[in-house]
């Protein structure tokens, strides 16, 4: 298929769709691209008034959805995405935009307007292309529409009201879906059908293969030599930037004679030895049509990556090159005390990995190296990543033996000393408990912000973090919520400890620690208590005795803010949290369904779900008001 290439193009990019439309997902995935979802938060608000033609109106929202997504990830999640996909769809009927229907007499209004008559469906798309510049997020925006035009049949009253309380048409826009019930109201369809359900897919490639495959200058055919992508490769070249016809020698990408020997037979054998039939594609370009696959070659090389992350971490190697500038291999050797040879080596991965980068003068830190893996700079997650070495790893070596008995491996590798997982790491040594701690401390500071603002906590005065560590999140809580007073509470083990952890300009009089065991003790009072990366530790009787003991102390009024990964209904996404998963042995992690369903089983109701994109998703539920 001669669209799929530009897929491959987008393998080792992180493409974020900004749309929480369950079709539009299912159109992407269904056609192979590889993308995360993070609805966008943008209210679809623009005065339609202002635009000269429907369509524009939809381009704009479209723009507007994936820049928000664009901007929030960079700057509240820190992490910039490559390219982040917006789209929105109208209906519109003789030039007037019909919105999703308010209720039932709405829906009925709208498809009698539809009935008999056609009518057209816009969807606008935004490509947004992210990069970050001095920490700065710079965005390129692509846009583009595509119109179908929908000729419904003369619909009965008996038809419209069936289908009005199929309850099918409430979040549609124009009150229909095509793709199910609604199909049997429509006549004709004129152009892409995908763009009625939700997505211009054929439009949307064709603007991908513009952006990844320009048309090239003269017409000669070329081979690509590289059979695994690589990150360079897929530079979106501009003008300048193609010094002949041949993309492959645009900049960045690599050259035939490092790579590949081409055969006067015009097969190309790569680096590595494999053949590579080269076939005709659309634009004249050749073809490999014998990739290794780039998905595989991500997951054979995965614990390669980590592990070098691992060990550069390990000998301090960004927070060298944070306080020095650029090094050359063999003073950064020397510093680190490693051998120059195998220092260069990871170097060169580090490098390789982006997270170093290299030049003429030596050795410096890439962006994300100076944010997150210098030990002291303010989102550091270097502890994190020592904690990952030091505890995780182990543990999925021990992976098979995990699976074959289904039985926790943490005993192995550590030693059992205590009743549970966090006695384990407590009891071992001091260093274990403080490295656990910062570990905990690290990634909680980068993901607070998202806990701390998914919803509107204002109205909460005294609030509780039960296993809240450090206190990481309180202090987060207190920023945005001035007139908050929150208690930590955690075991004795860790409030001994959290002198080391307080950050220095920062008032924390509103801020108290308090330590017991929540599984047998009382917790402090309050009118909000969160469970932060908590429930999915612990097995269903342990849950069954802290979640029964928050809803005897759980006021009717008061609330109750879980901080978790959130699984699709498939439970088979997010990936990070599914892989998680596999050491598991006594929690397990949850989907949406599975956290309202718990948390109403204890008396919990009114349960709000926000999916921030981030690591944590976070619910908030109420107290049932008792009927008596
Ligand atoms: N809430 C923090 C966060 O989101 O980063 C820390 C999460 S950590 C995975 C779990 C926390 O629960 C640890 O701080 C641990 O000490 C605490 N914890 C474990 N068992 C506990 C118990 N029985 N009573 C109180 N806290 C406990």
């Amino acid at each position: 298929m001669a669209l799929s290439p530009v897929f491959r193009q987008l393998v080792d990019k992180r493409v974020v769709l900004a749309s929480a439309s369950p079709r539009r997902q299912e159109i992407l995935t269904n056609a192979g691209l590889r993308f995360e979802v993070v609805p966008s938060w943008f209210k679809e608000t623009l005065e339609k008034s202002s635009f000269a033609a429907p369509y524009e109106y939809a381009v704009e929202t479209a723009k507007q959805k994936a820049l928000e997504v664009a901007n929030r990830m960079h700057l509240k999640h820190l992490r910039t995405p490559d390219i982040v996909i917006g789209a929105d769809t109208i209906v519109t009927i003789e030039e007037q935009i019909l919105e999703k229907p308010v209720d039932k007499q709405d829906a009925y209004k709208m498809l009698s307007r539809l009935s008999g008559k056609e009518h057209s469906v816009f969807t606008g798309v935004a490509i947004v292309h992210c990069s970050c510049k001095d920490t700065q997020l710079e965005t390129e925006v692509r846009d583009f529409y595509e119109e179908t035009k929908v000729k419904f049949a003369e619909l009965s009253e008996e038809l419209l009201w069936d289908y009005i309380h199929s309850g099918e048409p409430m979040d549609k826009a124009g009150g229909y879906g095509i793709q199910a019930l609604g199909g049997m109201l429509v006549e004709y369809v004129h152009g892409d059908f995908l763009n009625v359900v939700g997505f211009p897919l054929n439009h949307f490639c064709k603007k991908l293969s513009e952006l990844y495959y320009p048309p090239p200058k003269h017409t000669i055919h070329h081979i690509k030599h590289d059979s695994i992508p690589s990150v360079e490769t897929f530079e979106i070249p501009s003008d300048g930037e193609c010094d002949s016809s041949d993309n492959t020698s645009c900049k960045g990408a690599k050259k035939p004679n490092n790579s590949g020997i081409i055969h006067p037979s015009g097969k190309c054998i790569n680096g590595s030895g494999n053949c590579i039939m080269p076939v005709d594609s659309q634009n004249g370009v050749k073809e490999n049509t014998t990739q290794f696959p780039p998905k595989l070659v991500q997951l054979l090389d995965g614990f390669k990556a980590s592990k070098a992350l691992f060990v550069s971490s390990k000998l301090k190697i960004f927070d060298l090159l944070k306080e020095k500038g650029a090094m050359t291999s063999v003073d950064i050797a020397s510093r680190v005390k490693a051998s120059v040879r195998g220092t260069e080596r990871l170097l060169d991965a580090c490098a390789a990995l982006g997270l170093l980068e290299k030049t003429h003068q030596g050795y410096s830190n890439a962006d994300l190296a100076d944010l997150y893996l210098v030990s002291n700079s303010e989102s550091s997650l270097h502890d994190f990543v020592l904690h990952c070495d030091e505890r995780m790893w182990p543990l999925y070596t021990r992976l098979e033996l995990a699976v074959r008995e289904g039985t926790s491996q943490n005993h192995c590798p550590f030693g059992k000393k205590g009743e549970d997982l966090f006695q384990d790491f407590y009891y071992q040594s001091t260093e274990m408990k403080q490295h656990f701690m910062s570990a905990m401390d690290s990634i909680a500071k980068v993901t607070a912000r998202d806990v701390a603002s998914a919803f509107d906590l204002s109205q909460f005065r005294v609030v509780c973090d039960l296993g809240g560590c450090t206190g990481a999140l309180a202090y987060e809580l207190i920023e945005i919520y001035p007139e908050m007073k929150v208690t930590v509470f955690d075991l004795p083990d860790v409030i001994s400890n959290i002198s080391s952890f307080q950050p220095s300009r920062q008032n924390t009089a509103q801020i108290s620690f308090s330590s017991g065991d929540f599984f047998k003790d009382n917790f402090p009072e309050a009118e909000l208590y969160i469970l932060s990366r908590v429930l999915h530790d612990w097995c269903e009787e342990k849950i069954h005795i802290l979640l029964s003991k928050l809803s005897a102390v759980c006021k009717p009024g008061s609330a109750l803010l879980v901080a978790e990964t959130v699984l699709d209904e498939k439970r088979t996404s997010p990936a990070r949290a599914v892989l998680q998963s596999l050491t598991m042995t006594e929690g397990k992690q949850r989907s949406n369904l599975e956290y309202q369903q718990l948390l109403e089983k204890y008396g919990f109701t009114n349960v709000q779900i926000k999916i921030t994109g981030n690591l944590l998703d976070v619910i908030l539920c109420f107290k049932k008001v008792s009927p008596y």
